[in-house]
């Protein structure tokens, strides 16, 4: 299989932007789409205020992060994917438009083209399925945010090739990053555990256990995580919560894995974290204030 030098994505969100950021940096060639021309334009400013970031911290030089930006290249078109060796996919945690993505994509890029997908949580088979080229499909499942975060989650659906296999291993050692393999099970293993814990943080806030104060610090000083529980779901998004629990409870029909209404109402309200300025915390201010 030939070497990977040119990688599309699709989705310029929170995490399109981080995968461009380390792809660029690591010297491969990105191009980035996105059915929103501003998420676009929102991406490349944000892949370079982090690089900026980086540069103030001496963790790249000047060249590098000049380098990156010149390597990352908008794409409004889905057509201009064409011929990329693998495009990733990190659009919005929804199976059915995840489908259509994938359906367009098999149409438009090169039949040697590898698919892998940076769901949370949807089946990599059944995504596949929908594919000309289920062998070449994969799931790769980097970690917010993505600069920082070590691990990538690889997950093979029931159709993926060895040799798909050994280019996402390739691409996750060239990123300095390291893999964990999981079976195509509903949200794999991070978010089949983590996600849990987050549910029932937020059960506690709707039961009236605590505030958000209280939960947050309960889990940081308690637990010793760095992050609170609502903040960390603040970070990830609160829709692709309830995305990843409502893959979780069809998934295992088991009645532990039921999305707490608070989160569905939260949701509903488009209160979906730091992303739209409010979810548990309010984002307007320099410091984000709890909103219960
Ligand atoms: P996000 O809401 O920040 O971004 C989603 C992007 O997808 C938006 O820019 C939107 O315009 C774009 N989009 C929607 N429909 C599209 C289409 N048809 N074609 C092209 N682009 C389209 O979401 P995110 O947090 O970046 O999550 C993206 C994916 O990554 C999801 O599958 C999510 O489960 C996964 N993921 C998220 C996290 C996290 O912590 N947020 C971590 C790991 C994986």
């Amino acid at each position: 299989m030939a070497d990977i030098q040119s990688v599309g994505i699709i989705g310029a969100g929170q995490m399109g932007s981080g995968i461009a950021h380390v792809m660029a940096l690591a010297g491969y060639d990105v191009t980035l789409h996105d059915v929103s021309e501003n998420a676009i334009k929102a991406s490349l400013e944000l892949v370079e205020g982090n690089l900026g970031r980086q540069l103030a911290k001496s963790k790249i030089t000047e060249d590098e992060m000049k380098a990156a930006i010149g390597r990352i290249r908008p794409a409004p078109k889905m057509t201009q994917l064409t011929d990329c060796d693998i495009v990733i996919e990190a659009a919005t945690e929804n199976i059915e438009l995840k489908k259509a993505i994938f359906r367009q994509l098999s149409e438009v890029l090169d039949p040697g083209g590898i698919i892998a997908t940076n769901t949370s949580s949807i089946s990599i088979t059944a995504l596949a399925a929908v594919t000309d080229r289920p062998d070449r499909f994969i799931g790769l499942h980097f970690m917010n945010p993505v600069p920082v975060m070590k691990l990538v989650e690889v997950i093979r659906g029931i159709a993926t090739s060895e040799q798909t296999f050994q280019v996402a291993k390739t691409i996750t050692e060239r990123l300095g990053k390291t893999m964990a393999v999981s079976e195509d099970y509903p949200a794999f293993i991070v978010n089949r555990i983590l996600m849990p814990m987050i549910n029932e943080a937020i059960y506690c806030l709707y039961e009236g256990v605590g505030t958000v104060e209280a939960i947050d610090t309960g889990m940081k000083l308690g637990a010793n995580h760095p992050m609170g529980p609502l903040q960390l779901a603040d970070f990830i998004g609160l829709d692709t919560c309830l995305s990843i629990m409502q893959v979780l409870y069809d998934g295992l029909a088991d009645s532990k894995y039921r999305p707490c209404p608070l989160l569905v109402k939260y949701t509903e309200a488009g209160w979906l974290g730091k992303k739209s300025g409010r979810g548990f915390y309010d984002y307007k201010g320099d410091v984000p204030v709890p909103t219960r």
